[in-house]
């Protein structure tokens, strides 16, 4: 059971998928409302207490993904795409407008529900992380202000691509970062395409905090998408 009081937005034109996720959630104990239309999802948000958006991205009026953009206008509100286009571009653009996660139909109500809890556990911690300097996941830590990086207390060596690669993950928790995203963010204007010095970075930093660095506890592969913190 869910013992938080968190609302969350059903964004769904499918009626028989919004029933279902509704009667999950309302299994689980969270409180929910809903809308058929982005219109209708908008003027929710702004007159409600929402903690998690769950959306749909086919909806009859306008794209859901101009949703995302419009919410991110003003709030940092937790959104998971919900759609039945698997296509890894399209879950890569709902993550790069703004979304943190997303899931595939047909789902599970209990894929559903660990989806929803990571993603409002993920956003309490990163509000409450916000001024903290230290910030930890399982035995990895990292240190912002001394721009140190700890596994299991010992201090790693990592270069300065490296430390950025962590650091933007450690922003971010839990939240799958694009490809694209992280290029940018790492290398800059003028980052190109280039995925396969991405993918080098990472084997590197892996090799440093991966007990196995084929099969990573901390940093996760999401194939054809992206990479994520993990959760513990
Ligand atoms: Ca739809």
């Amino acid at each position: 059971m869910n013992s938080s009081n968190d609302t969350i937005l059903v964004v769904e034109d499918d009626t028989q998928i919004r029933n279902f996720i509704c009667y999950a959630l309302g299994q689980d104990g969270f409180s929910y409302l809903t809308a058929s239309t982005a219109q209708g999802a908008l003027s929710t948000l702004v007159s409600q207490q929402i903690d998690l958006m769950l959306l749909d991205l086919g909806l009859p009026d306008f794209d859901g993904m101009e949703v995302i953009k419009k919410v991110r206008e003003w709030s940092e509100l937790p959104i998971i795409v919900v759609s039945a286009r698997d296509q890894d571009k399209e879950k890569a653009t709902a993550l790069d407008n703004g979304a943190d996660d997303y899931l595939t139909k047909p789902f599970s109500a209990t894929e559903l529900m660990a989806r929803i809890r990571v993603a409002l556990r993920h956003a309490y911690k990163a509000s409450a992380d916000q001024d903290r300097t230290i910030l930890s996941v399982g035995e990895l830590s990292i240190d912002l202000e001394k721009h140190l990086v700890y596994l299991d207390h010992v201090e790693l060596h990592v270069t300065p691509l490296e430390y950025s690669l962590l650091t933007l993950f450690f922003k971010n928790p839990g939240k799958v970062l694009t490809t694209q995203f992280i290029l940018k963010e790492i290398y800059g204007i003028g980052y190109g395409t280039d995925t396969q010095a991405l993918r080098a970075l990472m084997a590197g930093l892996r090799r440093k905090i991966e007990q196995f660095p084929a099969k990573p506890r901390y940093i996760l592969t999401e194939i054809g998408v992206g990479y994520r913190l993990a959760d513990e």
